[in-house]
């Protein structure tokens, strides 16, 4: 049968069906809320009924500027279902690009949390499009505000009927909207369809991808504005999973005090995150007894965090990789009888490569000409992917540079062993060129972390006189430790090629991130840009 795929429908599937599993959150307004699949799924038509009077046509775009909550989980079924186009804001953007994208995509109506509300205040003059304001809370907790046209959240559905009927349309009818968030230039938008985002969260929620299932209790720590939590508010309904939101609680007592009390079996997130969960935890002697997996993605797992997470903790360790193009899973490392078997080096030299490419990712190398390169785990290129929850385009946008022969060029270097491992070894504006050979930043910084007194590295490449480039390490110290830069460069000599050792280590109190958490290497370049030129 022709029956069109429509997010709606996971949700309608899920109330029927998934009736043991709950959605747990951590509210903004403080407190726990928890509730069911057919309770999300009546407030979400309330919802679609309460756009349809404000004037939401199919094809509107509808911000959210929010945290993973039980109703920003509704508004993503009721604005997608109704045939209109989720639009997800990070909020960490700079002011200038959020006020950029809202009039990009021509938001009509913008939900946001109490947390973000000043920030929308403080450009409401620059986005004057958008018709509405939703707060989302009740009328309780409603704040005093200056933006034009507020609406609670709770009073807008609290009079609306829970009988909605979804339309029907083209599967290929666009659902959500989320923007890269573009160190360099404006923010470029990447739209999702029902197909691309159905037959992701099928993939993704696999035994041999995520491994969800009706027993899972999941913890997206990864956010919903950022790739849609990897796709997880659509996966865990599929797989009959339970889902635990942490709202605006991201540090490592928030996450460790959810985790524990509502017995959370798999967790994702980047590594900075779990980076603060595991200092938290080791401090009071925590530990994970309930979790089964941590997906750790976004940016290279460190092996030291991965050896802490599995030998220490007892948790496994799914190393991913995807991107905003990607919907965002591309590849990962799941368990596998020959990983299982093999001994601790040989494993951990897998878990920390990317993956295996995900059912529905097609993934190659290929050189400077778009000609494809061996797959024998050493050569170097650019990495290519194709699929159907890969864009093919950005919106309104013309730059068609990434796209070319049915590919999309993700804009890193990696190499693909025998086995179909993938292994970033850089973004490719961030590869050190040295004396015309590469020196991958990544895994110098991997190495780096795993100095008992390194928070944090940074390693790029600065102008050299003789050879092009040449690495800077900067370094952030646990606090009170005493080792010097020579303790540093002693440590990382048996571990790489001795022309890969940074000629310099800097100490540095904090480091620039984007909004997405990666290390902000254009700064830090730009900053440092004469360090090799001086000396
Ligand atoms: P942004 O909006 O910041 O571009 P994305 O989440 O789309 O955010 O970033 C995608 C990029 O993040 C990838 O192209 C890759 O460079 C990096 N990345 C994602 N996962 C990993 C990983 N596991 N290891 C190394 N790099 C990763």
């Amino acid at each position: 049968m022709d029956k069109q795929l429509n997010i709606a429908d996971i949700l309608e599937y899920a109330a029927q069906y998934n009736t043991d599993a709950e959605i747990v959150t951590r509210q903004v307004e403080g407190g726990i809320h928890r509730y069911g699949y057919r309770d999300a799924l009546d407030r979400s038509k309330q919802l679609a009924n309460a756009l349809t009077k404000l004037g939401v046509v199919e094809g509107d775009r509808i911000g959210t500027l929010a945290w993973n909550t039980y109703r920003h989980f509704e508004i993503y079924y009721a604005v997608s279902g109704m045939g209109a186009v989720t639009h997800t804001i990070n909020p960490r953007l700079f002011a200038e690009q959020i006020v950029y994208i809202v009039n990009h995509a021509d938001d009509q109506v913008i939900f946001v949390d109490l947390t973000f509300v000043p920030l929308l205040e403080a450009v409401k003059d620059q986005i004057k499009g958008v018709k509405a304001f939703v707060i989302m809370t009740d009328a309780a907790h409603m704040p005093q505000c200056n933006l034009p046209n507020v609406i609670c959240y709770e009073d807008l559905i609290a009079q609306e009927s829970k009988d909605y009927t979804w339309p029907e349309f083209d599967e290929k009818t666009a659902a959500g909207l989320c923007y890269t968030s573009g160190t360099t230039g404006n923010p470029k938008g990447v739209m999702y369809s029902h197909r691309s985002t159905i037959l992701h969260a099928l993939s993704s929620c696999r035994s041999s991808a995520l491994d969800l299932g009706p027993m899972s209790r999941v913890l997206p720590v990864v956010p919903m504005f950022h790739v849609c939590a990897w796709g997880i508010p659509y996966a865990a309904p599929i797989a009959g999973a339970s889902i635990v939101f942490p709202g605006a609680g991201m540090d490592g007592a928030s996450l460790y005090e959810l985790i524990d009390d509502e017995k959370a079996t798999s967790l994702l997130g980047v590594p900075t995150v779990w980076l603060g969960l595991l200092n938290y935890i080791d401090s009071i002697n925590g530990h994970l007894d309930t979790v089964d997996s941590v997906v750790i993605g976004g940016s290279a797992a460190p092996r030291s965090m991965m050896e802490k997470f599995s030998e220490k903790y007892g948790v496994f360790p799914i190393h991913a990789w995807g991107m905003t193009e990607m919907s965002p899973m591309g590849s990962l490392c799941a368990m596998t009888p020959y990983l299982d078997s093999a001994d601790k080096e040989v494993r951990m030299k897998i878990q920390a490569k990317q993956g295996r490419a995900v059912f529905g990712v097609e993934m190659r190398i290929v050189d400077d000409n778009d000609q494809p390169l061996p797959n024998d785990g050493k050569t170097f290129g650019k990495l290519m992917v194709r699929g159907p929850w890969i864009a093919s385009g950005y919106y309104k946008n013309d730059d068609r540079s990434a796209f070319r022969d049915g590919w999309f060029d993700t804009g890193d270097v990696s190499t693909i062993d025998p086995l179909g491992y993938m292994q970033i070894v850089d973004r490719s504006k961030d590869v050190i060129k040295s004396g015309g050979e590469w020196i991958s930043s990544i895994e110098l910084e991997n190495y780096a972390v795993g100095h008992d007194d390194v928070v944090e590295a940074c390693v790029v490449g600065i102008a050299h006189p003789k050879w092009d480039e040449r690495p800077l390490l900067l370094v952030i110290k646990k606090d009170g430790a005493s080792c010097t830069k020579e303790d540093i460069i002693a440590y990382l000599s048996d571990k790489v090629a001795k022309w890969w050792i940074p000629d310099d280590v800097v100490f540095v109190d904090s480091l620039p991130h984007t909004a997405t958490g990666k290390l902000l290497k254009t700064e830090v370049r730009a900053q440092y840009e004469n360090h090799y030129l001086n000396e």
